[in-house]
């Protein structure tokens, strides 16, 4: 059986008994991303040396007795913002090309431990600025289901990998919904967990309040296998959560179930075929026993100004430390200090970034920060208070993930406020820290494309594992998870 019709878990379980090589599985991984990559356009990086030395490695220990991990010998793909030692980190920017970090996120040590094998890095929007993949300076990756649309971003190249069925695992970051809506568009599982829960340390980071690396699988299962092996408390990250891993939920039915449904993100912007897909979704959800609440998030309209003025902030102080000084590529320019940071910064960062520094440094800049950052702090305080009083009365919060099908490469990449509406559904729980899912809900055509409609599901904060089990079993109910873009079988 070629790998890439194993989960994660089934590859795992092959490998630890001995009915399958590491080795195999890897060679067969390369062979593929060779077949398909070249259409799909994913990946920036593939390291297929040191992830046969590592296959290699993996069975001598497995012949020498070793205990195999949770993740023993499965193939997976980083996004491009993710340090590995030595490996380039170029975040989808010049500035930092050719950048090899001297350290390991933990998150990617983590994986390491549980016997993963990394095969590849993945392009994506540059410092995750985005929602289509095309502000990478390095390639823009191609939606599987059709390869003329947006496979999402800024996870743009994770998900794609995943979806064309290249590895059965990849990680991401979502700052304001970059694994969640790729994951939608892809018709995969992306899950942004409660904020603190996995480990930032090694994440190049964008808006410090918001980021969490999140999982993109093909089923709800591997991505609660990778948040079993991934969460638990980081020291070398200080907003790490200080609490055990998170296990795996017993939950065996939605009977009884509270699933509120915020009438605010059923709103004008809402794509009929997508409104219709959920709907269906919902009736799914109430076949399976779950009971569905209407709720109110009044606030939700202000969480695009809300996330586009702090995460500006916060971009803009992250981004500063790229001077050509410490890392990547340096422009000399006039020669003095200031002028070779303007040129290393002129040419290093792409026009996105550019706007968001502006921006970022205006709304903190003295005598306006309390009308721009102080207000938006205020609306953050808001929207968590709204969702928190909405959890007194249901268990999960579902949605859409995304207001749009995917959309065509190109369409949106001139306008980046219609860009920025893409993130309307996904932003409030990034604002809240709160877990978010997001697994398939269905398919809906547009000429002559069948393009994936995602679900997402909210959850009071630390609640990842019922979020999850309640994905996996809308998942194994429906199996809209199991249907696979023609790209994935060529
Ligand atoms: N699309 C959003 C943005 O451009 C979210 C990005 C993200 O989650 N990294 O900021």
């Amino acid at each position: 059986m070629s790998s890439a019709e194993l989960d994660a878990s089934a590859m795992r379980g092959a490998h630890a008994r001995g009915e399958r090589s590491v080795r195999l599985t890897i060679e067969d991984t390369l062979a593929r991303i060779a077949r398909i990559e070249p259409t799909l356009g994913a990946l920036s990086a593939v390291l297929a040396d040191s992830a046969r030395t590592r296959a290699d490695e993996l069975d001598a220990a497995r012949a020498n007795g070793f205990e195999p991990g949770a993740l023993f010998g499965v193939p997976v793909v980083l996004k491009a913002n993710l340090c590995q030692t030595g490996v380039e980190t170029n975040c989808g920017s010049r500035v930092l090309a050719g950048w090899r970090p001297p350290y390991t996120a933990t998150v990617v040590e983590r994986l390491l431990a549980a016997g993963a094998v990394p095969v590849a890095v993945a392009h994506m929007d540059e410092f995750a600025m985005g929602s289509s993949g095309e502000n990478s300076a390095f390639g823009r990756a191609r939606n599987p289901w059709d390869l003329a649309r947006t496979p999402g971003g800024s996870s743009s190249g994770p998900a794609a990998a995943v979806a064309a069925g290249l590895v059965p695992l990849a990680l991401g970051s979502d700052t304001g919904g970059s694994v969640r809506q790729p994951a939608a568009l892809c018709g995969i599982a992306g899950f942004k967990p409660s904020y603190g829960r996995l480990s930032r340390h090694g994440l190049v980071a964008f808006g410090s309040s918001l980021d969490q690396v999140g999982p993109l699988a093909r089923s709800v299962r591997d991505v609660e296998l990778a948040l079993e092996v991934l969460s638990g408390f980081d020291e070398r990250d200080s907003t790490s959560l200080r609490a055990a891993p998170v296990a795996r939920s017993a939950r065996t039915s939605l009977a009884g179930l509270r699933v509120g449904v915020p009438q605010e993100y059923f709103g004008a912007g809402l794509d009929a075929r997508v409104r219709a897909t959920i709907e269906t979704a919902l009736g799914e959800l109430e076949a399976l026993g779950a009971r569905r609440v209407p709720v109110s998030l009044p606030s939700t309209a202000l969480a695009i100004p809300c996330y586009y003025v702090l995460a500006t902030a916060e971009a803009a102080s992250n981004l500063a430390r790229f001077d050509g000084v410490r890392y990547g590529p340096r422009v000399d320019g006039d020669g003095s200090l200031e002028g070779m940071q303007a040129a290393t910064r002129g040419a290093g960062f792409g026009a996105e970034v550019k706007r968001r520094i502006l921006l970022g440094t205006f709304v903190l800049s003295h005598g306006y920060a309390e009308a721009w950052y102080g207000k938006a702090l205020a609306v953050r305080a808001r929207l968590r208070a709204e969702f928190e009083a909405a959890f007194a009365a249901v268990e999960l919060i579902v949605s859409p993930t995304a207001p749009t099908l995917a959309f065509r490469l190109g369409e949106k990449s001139a306008d980046p406020l219609s860009m920025y509406l893409s993130d309307a559904l996904t932003v409030p729980a990034s604002l809240a820290g709160l877990p978010a899912l997001s697994v398939p809900a269905g398919f809906a055509r547009d000429g002559a494309s069948e393009l994936a409609v995602g679900l997402q599901l909210v959850g009071p904060f630390g609640a990842d594992a019922e979020v999850l089990a309640a994905g996996r079993l809308f998942e194994g109910a429906t199996r809209h998870h199991q249907r696979r873009p023609a790209l994935a079988a060529s």
